[in-house]
């Protein structure tokens, strides 16, 4: 890695340096809390004479829901304070810059879109009480001078890429070196693809299936909780891909698992079954709809929720 060292990773500049997320640092003090070092109180701690009615540790969305609800519901006249101990505020759900082979990138730290509200939900009320019109959002367009390459609208959009001007990597994890870029790889039905043929048959068969889904996706069951909820719940993700996607285990592992890792620190051999229609890590609930057929069987599934 240029930046951060190998563990960290590239890490934020201008405004944006020291305001990295889970840096080695991080994970050094993380392991000094395992360790007591901090049980005791600091000696070298001042007494500022402050008070205040709550203290919230930490200014990322969650600190700062809070400490807004405690402004709405303690009462007139109180205090909270919110400590922050980086130089911007928001945690994983800012944004963040980058300086990448000397080019800027504006990226975000963590999360990569917020979940459109169901009408009425409480959700929505919120947003509106923050006076948050998610409907204002409008993606950017195309204003380089070069031809425009097309771009998914999550990362979470990866294996089912569309655009002709995509491609697919293979490196090292598949014996390619150096690497193999499949431009075009669903136009050429994964042809030259370093994959058994069994494999690339099972993920077109896939992807074609995927293709025809329809707009909205239906919830496989009547309402969370129901017995067909329940049965999905009592299989891992992996038995639910396997029975109907049609996917082999080896083929989920292969080019799935990392997906909900992503997303969940889990595969979807230890994931519920529930997961596939209630919100794997996914495009669900983006500004606009994924278009049919663009998304992947977790983001489909997770837009039935
Ligand atoms: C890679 C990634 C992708 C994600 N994608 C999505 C997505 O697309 N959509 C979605 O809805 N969610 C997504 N999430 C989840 C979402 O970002 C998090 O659930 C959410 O931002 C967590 O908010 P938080 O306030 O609980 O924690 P954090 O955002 O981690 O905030 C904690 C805050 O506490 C501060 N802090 C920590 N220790 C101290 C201390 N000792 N003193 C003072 N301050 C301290 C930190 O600096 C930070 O600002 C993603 C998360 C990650 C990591």
């Amino acid at each position: 890695m240029a930046q951060g060292g190998e563990w960290t990773g590239y890490g934020g500049v201008g405004d944006y340096r020291n305001s990295n997320g889970n840096t080695a640092a991080v994970m050094n003090e993380a392991h000094r809390i395992r360790d007591h070092v901090f049980d005791d109180p600091s000696a070298e701690a001042v007494d500022t004479g402050e008070t205040f009615d709550c203290v919230v540790v930490g200014g990322g969305i969650s600190g700062l829901a809070a400490a807004l609800f405690f402004h709405r519901q303690a009462g007139p006249g109180l205090k909270c304070l919110v400590l922050e101990n980086h130089p911007v505020f928001g945690g994983e759900a800012k944004r963040n810059e980058f300086m990448v082979d000397g080019h800027r990138l504006f990226a975000q730290q963590g999360s990569t879109h917020f979940q459109i509200p169901f009408p009425h939900s409480y959700l929505e009320r919120f947003y509106e009480s923050i006076g948050m019109d998610y409907r204002q959002f409008k993606y950017q367009s195309w204003g380089g001078s070069e031809r425009e390459i097309p771009l998914s609208r999550s990362p979470y959009q990866m294996l089912s890429i569309e655009p002709a001007t995509y491609g697919f990597y293979f490196g090292a994890k598949f014996r390619q070196q150096p690497g193999l870029w499949l431009v075009d790889p669903w136009g050429r039905k994964l042809e030259g693809a370093p994959l058994p043929s069994e494999m690339r048959r099972e993920l077109v068969k896939w992807h074609e299936a995927e293709s025809k889904n329809t707009w909205p996706p239906k919830l496989p069951f009547a309402y969370p909780g129901d017995e067909v909820s329940r049965r999905y719940d009592s299989q891992t993700l992996e038995q639910v891909m396997m029975q109907e996607d049609g996917l082999s285990q080896e083929t989920i592992r292969t080019f799935f698992a990392q997906e909900t890792a992503g997303g969940f620190g889990l595969g979807p051999d230890a994931l519920s079954g529930y997961c596939s229609s209630s919100g794997t890590p996914s495009t669900r609930s983006t500004i606009h709809p994924p278009q049919a057929g663009r998304c992947s069987p977790a983001a489909t599934r997770a837009w039935r929720a």
